[in-house]
């Protein structure tokens, strides 16, 4: 063979190495697309997972095929488990509040059912879409579950919406986080990982998020989120619309423990509560109902949750971003819910988007720690006006509240409306414990020194509303009458039965909770049911009752305090 004829012959060897090698590569990886399974590297074993399933034993184990697979549960029973495999499964439970242990057992790659509305398929498109800057924060989040959520945006949106996916590592300590997940993520062109020097907390970790990024839209999410089919393109339409609108998706659960999916069937929106200034769960009310025309029009929500959401570059911009000033973990949303509101923006949930949030036992949800007061009293103070007295540490008292001249500078700049404004207009339906049109403890007229106290407080539902000795301590004996015409403590209404007066669960659409009072001069009144009958007192029990009106002092009601009732006039178009 001459030298030329070995040459050549080496060369087409090497080439036919080469396209066997990629053949081979490649259909791996089809492979692996079309059952959607694929398994941890096993190069990263023993240092970068050390509780990672022994999934050869669990397969023979539990059984699994494909698991997870269109967001259902896996169910992984511990009792069948070897000690060693049960002992990893507690611990990931313990270490993060949700069970990372099974989460590695599912695909990062997983797919979840397309579950948009009839008609939304049609009513948005994605073309002449403006590109979107996907940002999302991370401290010590489990690896699988970061990265599902990654896979999970770009397997469910057209690539030309996605400018970049922004992975903002707030100083996270888990090591796998640090060059395994570069080396991982280098397989996509647009993630980048931006990282922290010191733990910045969720507030401002996102916003170093929004300052690498460059798309004229920004969606910021949590990094335990999984997208459904179509799930950017309501979001983004809305603001192409108007760009002072905020958007929000239909949120479904992620199970912690199985990472089943959970549907949200009935829609919700969020209020702000007192005295946290948390987000609270409210029934569409009855306005919003008759303002919107079809199933999949976007419904105005008074305030967001704060996991995922949409927002222009320039309205984000232009609202101060978030507050600097706010630490670690809370209340952003809020702040972010009044702002877009009262300085001329909206803040809508777009029904056509479906994206799935691992909801978890939260460790600052119930202990109220001191960022959070912190930074509730900074919004308290910026936001609420008169209103701050309603809101937890509003004195600063809990914790220090810290400077927020730039931040009323801000309001005062933008001309934004007051927080009566807001509470009027977009959440007329809001309820401030104290704060009612009368609020305070009630008393009979009759018995003199007796008021209405809800003996059993929370702990019954329907129960007959009994009389006690006024004490003057409020809690059991705070009442207010609303612009709903509504006699509430805390969640509960006055409701007329047949029998005795009952309490419960509010609904502004039910008639058996109305009540008109119009005191005399004198400052006390009968209170009317919607039927006509008037609020009394069985004195044989002590509990209350409707009976027919007849004047007496057992059916005259004074309350302590008086303001004045609010007006709102419902904006119909923006
Ligand atoms: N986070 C962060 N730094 C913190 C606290 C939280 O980067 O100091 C991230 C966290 O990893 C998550 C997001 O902020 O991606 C929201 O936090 P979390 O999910 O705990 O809030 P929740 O949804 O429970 O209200
Ligand atoms: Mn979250």
């Amino acid at each position: 063979m001459s030298p030329l004829h070995r040459k050549i012959s080496t060369l087409l060897f090497v080439l036919l190495l080469t396209l066997t090698c990629n053949y081979f590569w490649v259909a791996r990886r089809m492979w692996k697309r079309v059952t959607c399974v694929s398994k941890p590297d096993s190069d990263y074993n023993h240092i970068h997972f050390p509780d990672i399933p022994n999934m050869t034993l669990l397969e023979s184990v539990l059984g699994l095929k494909q698991p997870g697979a269109n967001g259902t549960a896996v169910v992984v029973d511990v009792k069948k488990l070897p000690k060693e495999e049960a002992e990893k499964f507690q611990r990931s439970i313990e270490e993060r509040e949700y069970s990372s242990y099974t989460s590695s057992l599912i695909p990062l790659q997983r797919s979840l059912p397309d579950v948009r509305l009839q008609g939304c398929y049609t009513l948005y498109s994605d073309l002449n879409l403006p590109e979107t800057s996907v940002i999302i924060i991370f401290y010590n989040e489990h690896w699988s579950v970061l990265l599902r959520t990654v896979h999970s945006i770009m397997d469910n949106t057209p690539p030309h919406l996605i400018k970049e996916v922004i992975l903002v590592d707030d100083a996270s300590t888990d090591e796998v986080l640090k060059e395994p997940l570069k080396e991982y993520v280098s397989r996509f062109r647009k993630v980048q990982i931006v990282r922290a020097e010191s733990r910045q907390g969720l507030i401002r970790a996102r916003m170093m998020g929004f300052e690498h990024s460059t798309a004229p839209v920004a969606v910021f999410m949590d990094a335990h989120c999984e997208c459904f089919p179509g799930w950017l393109e309501p979001l983004v339409t809305r603001i192409a619309e108007n760009d002072s609108i905020i958007t929000t998706p239909m949120i479904h659960g992620v199970n912690p423990l199985n990472f089943g999916v959970t549907m949200t069937t009935n829609i919700r929106l969020q209020w702000v509560s007192f005295p946290e200034l948390r987000f609270a769960w409210m029934n569409v009310p009855q306005r919003e109902k008759l303002r919107r025309k079809r199933p999949t029009d976007p419904y105005r929500s008074p305030a967001m949750v704060g996991c995922v959401f949409a927002i222009s570059r320039r309205w984000f911009r232009k609202l101060g971003q978030f507050d600097p000033g706010m630490e670690v973990w809370g209340a952003e949303n809020t702040e972010l819910s009044l702002k877009t509101w009262m300085c001329g923006g909206g803040l809508e949930l777009v029904p056509c988007s479906n994206v799935g949030h691992m909801y978890r036992p939260n460790k600052y949800y119930d202990s109220n720690p001191p960022f959070f007061s912190r930074n509730i009293a900074r919004i308290a103070n910026v936001w609420m006006d008169g209103y701050n007295v309603f809101a937890r540490n509003h004195d600063g008292a809990l914790a220090d509240v810290g400077d927020i001249s730039d931040r009323l500078k801000l309001r005062r700049d933008l001309h934004c409306h007051s927080f009566e404004w807001y509470l009027a207009n977009v959440n007329p339906e809001s309820y401030i414990v104290g704060d009612g049109i009368y609020t305070g403890e009630v008393r009979n007229v009759g018995l003199g020194t007796f008021c209405i106290d809800d003996t059993y407080g929370s702990k019954r539902l329907v129960s007959p509303i009994a009389l006690f000795t006024c004490h003057g301590q409020l809690g059991n004996q705070l009442w207010d009458y609303t612009e709903l015409r509504e006699i509430k403590n805390f969640m509960f209404c006055f409701q007329e039965t047949t029998g005795p007066v009952a309490m419960a669960i509010c609904d502004e659409g039910e008639m058996k909770q109305k009540w008109r009072y119009d005191p005399s001069a004198d400052g006390h009144g009968p209170v009317v049911s919607a039927s006509g009958l008037c609020l009394s007192v069985d004195t044989t029990q002590l509990i209350l009752i409707t009976e027919t009106c007849n004047g007496n002092g057992l059916q005259l009601w004074r309350w302590r305090k008086r303001r004045e009732p609010r007006t709102w006039k419902l904006k119909n178009s923006m």
